[in-house]
């Protein structure tokens, strides 16, 4: 009998992987003391959205990638770079 369910996926092993709508857990959250974000801007630059007080924040892609720690929801956009 097999009762394990495998319903997470490991995203982390592929890479971080996120797009538009996402929603994401950065190294250090919001001062707001929320850590779930938004992507609302796809690009060389990613725009994040606080879900916590809604404040957004405009960061290099790279500086993005470093400061991300995982993706808490994902829309399944295929990330077009
Ligand atoms: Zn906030």
């Amino acid at each position: 009998m097999r009762a394990l369910l495998k319903r997470e996926r490991p995203i982390a092993m592929e890479r971080k992987r996120f797009g538009l709508g996402d929603i994401v857990e950065m190294k250090k959250p919001h001062p707001c003391g929320t850590n779930e974000w938004e992507v609302i801007r796809m690009g060389m630059d990613i725009r994040i959205k606080c879900r916590g007080c809604g404040h957004s924040v405009l960061m290099p892609r790279l500086k993005f990638e470093r400061k991300l720690k995982r993706v808490l929801v994902s829309q399944n956009t295929p990330d077009v770079t």
